[in-house]
């Protein structure tokens, strides 16, 4: 545009900038003629009071300002269009590397695939909308070639596929005849909805490890809470699968359980069972735990049906065994993120319950400058609220300057400016410690001139299981926390290290009290955004002997909640 402007002006500059000499020399030439006008530059070279000499001269110089003036306008017709032409591809590189980076978003970093029906499951690609900061890191191609492997062996081996028929056929005849191309792990629904998840999540990444299929036992507990995450397929057990009535008896006792084939020296290399119980539950025993050698890997490693009960997000020491090493660090570089993508691959909140999220994330949460979640979890006998507990949150809250102090010598401040503000979303059986809290920043004013806004969703009063809609809000809870900014959990509790997880949060970790008093120092800052296992093993399978696993490699570690589980600690950003 400009340049062509430019063109132009010097064009008709030089124009006239000819006409004007053309003519001056024409006057001084006429002026006994004082009728002369200067008219066009056609007519002035034609005027006959010029000689043939000038003539040629000014017809010479005309005809050089004519092709100078085609030719600029040409070359300044090529100019722009160049110009147009390179900003419309700079302008579509840029519109291009955006419509990418908005797909790698939505994707959640390559973890899943386009392609699912968006209605039946909103939260699949919305969620990333929500979720402000991203993921935490990339996750690695080898996670995410091997996630797609996992898709395409899930479709061929999944419900009711020729190959799961069969293999449940061997499993109804309870004879071994011949080695299944597809094994499987089944997940056996137990414990709170927070131990689920994490444990679903173990299960998972062990499948992974062990070329198997994840089944999930749709139990009582798990209706409408969660979207199917593989596609073209399902990833919740048949209900005619055999062994379904048994699942709630299956336990330490059972013939097929793992452990107790061991004490009872039954398992042999040559006898490969149709399945085997695997009872990885907090009060299992050293002979459940060998699970976790290498040695009983190999024997597990034959079973078609490895059937699971646990409550323990027991990832920690999978990172133990030589066996898994090399792949695990090929899938996971950065030890802290297994949770978080696995999480964010694997729970996708049904649309119930992404209604419960999203709007309630709308109403109280998106509008505010930060968000605060506080997930209180008390194990105590009684309900409370406890006012040690309310002390420890405040002081925790105002030591690491999480949420302002109040002051409450004053009634109101002199704030010019729109202020800060703050959303605290409290997450808590009890509705006493939010009900603090919000009264506290209601009656007085922040010392910053903040404005501080507390919510919580729901105080369900005590747990509660086979109730859908209380599972649902549990879920909402856990999703909502993993949406803010800045996190406080309590010591010991599932339902705090899924919103950690999901959020990519190293939260502050209230301590837990002790005799009813309010701990001090009251919180900690997490070392990574991991879950903890909260009841690993001790042992050392090659030296056959009691062993610190909290002290074999810098990256597990004992968690800041338990001081004997484990844990997995970025070693880069942890040390
Ligand atoms: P954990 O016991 O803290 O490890 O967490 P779990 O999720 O495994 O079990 C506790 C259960 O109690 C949850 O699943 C909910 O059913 C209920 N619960 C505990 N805290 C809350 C809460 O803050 N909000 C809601 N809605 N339910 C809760």
């Amino acid at each position: 545009m400009c340049l062509h402007f430019l063109t132009h002006a010097f064009d008709g500059f030089f124009r006239r900038y000819f006409r004007s000499l053309l003519c001056y020399f024409l006057c001084l030439r006429c002026s006994s003629r004082p009728s002369l006008r200067c008219g066009t530059s056609r007519t002035l070279i034609t005027h006959p009071s010029l000689s043939n000499h000038s003539r040629y001269l000014f017809h010479f110089l005309a005809k050089g300002l004519t092709a100078f003036t085609f030719l600029s306008h040409r070359i300044a017709k090529v100019v722009t269009f160049l110009f147009f032409f390179l900003s419309w591809l700079v302008d579509l590189d840029n519109d291009t590397s955006d419509s990418v980076q908005l797909l790698r978003d939505k994707l959640h970093g390559g973890l899943l695939v386009d392609g699912f029906d968006e209605n039946s499951c909103l939260s699949r690609y919305q969620s990333a909308e929500y979720h402000l900061k991203g993921l935490s890191g990339n996750p690695s191609s080898y996670l995410i070639s091997r996630l797609r492997k996992y898709e395409a062996q899930h479709k061929q081996c999944g419900p009711y596929t020729e190959f799961y028929n069969k293999t449940v056929e061997q499993l109804r005849s309870g004879k071994f005849t011949e080695s299944s191309p597809c094994k499987y792990v089944v997940w056996i629904s137990f414990s709170g909805l927070g131990n689920r998840i994490l444990t679903l999540a173990s299960a998972f990444l062990y499948a992974l490890l062990t070329n198997r299929v994840l089944l999930v036992d749709p139990g009582v507990d798990m209706a409408d809470l969660f979207c199917e995450p593989f596609p073209d397929t399902s990833w919740f057990l048949p209900a005619d699968f055999p062994l379904t009535a048994q699942f709630n008896s299956f336990s330490q006792k059972s013939d097929e359980c793992h452990g107790k084939m061991l004490k009872n020296k039954l398992v042999v290399n040559s006898n490969v069972p149709s399945f085997v119980y695997l009872h990885i539950v907090h009060d299992y025993d050293d002979h459940d735990k060998l699970f976790f050698c290498d040695e009983e890997q190999h024997f597990l490693q034959e079973v078609p049906w490895l059937v699971m009960k646990t409550d323990n997000y027991f990832v920690p020491s999978l990172f133990l065994m030589p066996s898994f090493e090399q792949e695990l660090n090929d899938l996971f570089p950065n030890k802290e993120t297994v949770f978080h993508f696995l999480g964010r691959y694997l729970f996708h909140p049904t649309n119930s319950v992404w209604g419960l999220v999203t709007r309630y994330y709308q109403a109280y949460l998106a509008k505010a400058d930060e968000r605060v979640g506080i997930q209180i979890r008390v194990f105590d006998t009684e309900p409370g609220p406890f006012q040690h507990v309310l002390d420890q949150i405040l002081a925790c809250t105002s030591k690491h300057k999480l949420l302002p102090d109040v002051n409450n010598q004053q009634d109101a401040t002199n704030s010019s400016g729109s202020p800060k503000s703050k959303a605290v979303l409290m997450a808590s059986l009890s509705s006493g410690y939010f009900e603090k809290v919000r009264d506290m920043y209601w009656e007085y004013p922040t010392v910053t001139g903040e404005v501080v806004g507390v919510y919580q969703p729901s105080h369900e009063g005590y747990q509660q299981t086979q109730k859908q809609m209380h599972n649902q809000k549990a879920w909402a809870e856990m999703y909502l926390l993993s949406l803010t900014d800045v996190l406080v959990t309590s010591s010991w509790s599932t339902f705090g290290y899924v919103a950690q997880g999901l959020g990519g949060l190293k939260p502050w970790i209230l301590y837990k009290p002790e005799n009813r008093t309010a701990p001090d120092p009251p919180c900690r800052r997490a070392m990574s955004m991991e879950p903890c296992f909260h009841a690993p093993p001790f042992y050392d399978c090659k030296a056959k002997r009691g062993t610190d696993t909290g002290e074999l490699v810098p990256y597990v570690r004992h968690c800041e909640d338990m001081s004997w589980g484990l844990k997995l600690v970025d070693t880069d950003t942890y040390r």
